[in-house]
């Protein structure tokens, strides 16, 4: 019996909220108001936990992050026009991330369309843009329908964002609750396989490969196929790299991982197989001076569109990476094979690795202040601890950053993602740790924040301490964007101009002291400027697992990363 009203009465909101229930969802995010208020309350009735967050944007950002880590869909609850609009950022960066996520927004009333109605906008059409599926329910009845195809359509095929758009009308509306029949919760995604002839190929062509090279994506990291990649890696001794949040799939310690020779591993390989990767910005679009000409590429995905964008692959495998992966195993137990580990290609790796690493320990050990970001970094990495989720966003913070610190796990690493969006840090967090509580008490989540991407959204701060989140987030504060001025020569530069017409665009408010932000809401906030008390800040910060704290980390503040062959992450970087 579902939460019957009186004379055997339901009401739209509780018709939603039964809904989303019944088609297993266990989270939503949002912020209420007209018209959605008791949409939450209803879910909360129910057993849904509800975030209440402080801005739309994070709040949508943080339901899809539900989607990446457990494969079903969080929900992102918005109230009208501006809400929705708000919102929209989080669907772009959830849809572009391929993750799935349900977006609930509350729309003008019905009769009332055309009129200039509060909050009126045109919902359902400005989500296809953002969504894979974007709807209006025409009657309360069909509301369980509606939202198990929307729920079923987020993470069958490639993930993605949905919209399901509730005129206020619908919200109060009582039905008989005999009128609705809840549809059954939708079954996991299909598993499909590639076919036997492109697999027995790929096989071949591994075999044949000169230079191989794995590159596992977070299309891996969410099709969970981490046994299986493990395997096929360690079985047939094959050189790996992750992408940004491919790491931890293969833990970032493995011998057979080559991230620190990056550049070269992509630039000489002669078969690249790419597990859950698009060739999009982040590879490079898989061209040369990048790659060889020729290079052979071995496509695994589960988007038939995506294969073939930019290189004419070698071999597509069209299918789940974990099947394909226990395909491609099968030709290996068959007929086993491995890549001589004596070969000159993995002495090139290797010693390309050890004098990237001298480089960057180079940097580490400079001990002038203000500190660096290898510095900084080091010493975090020291202290991390080995199961924690990492959330990184920024420029250099997140770049330098995502070299130095390691994921040992899966799916534990949360950044700017394919869309470089900037913001995503405290929504991302605030996701993970509520994850975490739930499945894992006492792990911790890192935030690693520069101080422009810690602006974005530095209000949720007061959510994290609302809920007393496990997150101690790190602020690396450079002063600015890319780079900052230091307080003397912001001063004099501004002596007797308006800031307007003197100051830099990269520059934010010099000393700016972050950490406040969540000593105002009762969190710890540090306040460092030398390794010691980073060390230090950072312990404290990990032995206090009553509190969530905020490290406020003072960097030079033309701070650079080292010199590269190639600009490598060149877009979209604050
Ligand atoms: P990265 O940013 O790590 O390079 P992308 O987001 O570009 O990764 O690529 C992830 C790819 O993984 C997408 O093309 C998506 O279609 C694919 N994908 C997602 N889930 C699966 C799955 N279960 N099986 C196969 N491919 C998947
Ligand atoms: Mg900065």
């Amino acid at each position: 019996e579902h939460s019957a009203g009186s004379e055997g009465q339901v009401s739209g909101a509780k018709v939603i909220a039964q809904a989303l229930k019944t088609q297993g969802v266990r989270y939503m995010f949002g912020i209420v108001g007209i018209p959605v208020t008791e949409i939450a309350l209803a879910a909360q009735e129910l057993g849904i936990r509800y975030v209440g967050m402080r801005n739309e944007q994070a709040a949508c950002y943080a339901a899809s992050v539900i989607g990446y880590l457990t494969g079903r869909p969080g929900v992102c609850l918005v109230v009208s026009g501006p809400g929705l609009i708000h919102a929209l950022g989080g669907m772009a960066n959830a849809n572009m991330n391929c993750w799935p996520l349900i977006v609930i927004g509350g729309s003008s009333e019905r009769s009332q369309e055309t009129m200039g109605a509060f909050q009126e906008f045109p919902q359902v059409e400005a989500c296809r843009l953002y969504s894979k599926f974007s709807a209006r329910p025409s009657i309360i009845e069909v509301i369980p329908s509606i939202i198990e195809k929307a729920v079923r359509s987020s993470i069958y095929g490639r993930p993605g964002a949905c919209y399901v758009d509730i005129p206020a009308d619908f919200v109060s509306l009582q039905v008989n609750v005999n009128s609705i029949k809840y549809v059954e919760c939708c079954a996991p995604p299909p598993v499909c396989m590639a076919e036997a002839s492109a697999v027995r190929l790929a096989a071949s062509i591994i075999r044949g490969a000169r230079q191989p090279l794995v590159i596992v994506g977070k299309g891996a990291a969410y099709a969970r196929a981490e046994e299986g990649i493990r395997r096929l890696v360690e079985q047939c001794r094959l050189p790996f790299l992750p992408t940004p949040m491919g790491k931890g799939v293969i833990p970032d310690n493995h011998p057979n991982s080559v991230a620190a020779a990056r550049s070269r591993a992509l630039q000489s390989a002669d078969v690249i197989v790419l597990f859950g990767a698009r060739l999009n910005w982040i590879l490079h679009f898989g061209l040369p001076p990048r790659y060889q000409p020729d290079v052979k590429f071995i496509q695994v995905d589960i988007c038939a569109e995506e294969l073939g964008n930019n290189v004419r692959p070698a071999v597509t495998l069209l299918g789940d990476i974990n099947a394909v992966t226990e395909q491609l195993l099968e030709q290996f137990d068959k007929t086993p094979w491995q890549y001589p580990p004596e070969s000159k290609w993995w002495k090139t790796l290797r010693e390309k690795m050890k004098s990237n690493e001298a480089v960057s320990k180079e940097l580490a050990s400079q001990n002038s202040l203000p500190m660096n970001y290898y510095t900084v970094f080091y010493h975090v990495q020291d202290q991390l601890p080995r199961d924690c989720f990492v959330v990184s966003e920024g420029a250099n913070t997140m770049d330098i950053g995502r070299t130095v610190l390691q994921n040992y796990l899966p799916r534990h690493r949360l950044d700017a993602g394919t869309f470089g969006t900037m913001g995503v840090g405290l929504g991302f967090a605030i996701a993970a740790a509520i994850v975490a509580k739930d499945r894992s008490p006492g792990q911790r989540v890192i935030c690693v924040e520069g101080d422009s991407a810690f602006g974005f959204s530095g209000m949720e701060v007061e959510t994290i301490c609302r809920y007393n989140l496990p997150i101690i987030l790190l602020v690396v504060n450079n002063n600015g964007i890319y780079q900052g001025l230091d307080t003397d020569t912001w001063k004099e530069m501004l002596k007797s101009r308006d800031a307007t017409t003197a100051a830099p665009p990269m520059c934010l408010l010099p000393h700016s002291h972050y950490e406040q932000v969540m000593t105002a809401f009762g969190g710890k906030g540090y306040f460092v400027q030398t390794p010691e008390e980073l060390q230090k800040s950072l312990r404290q910060s990990l032995e206090d697992t009553t509190k969530p704290s905020l490290i406020n980390i003072m960097i030079e503040p033309q701070a650079m990363r080292k010199a590269q062959d190639f600009h490598w992450l060149t877009s979209s970087k604050m």
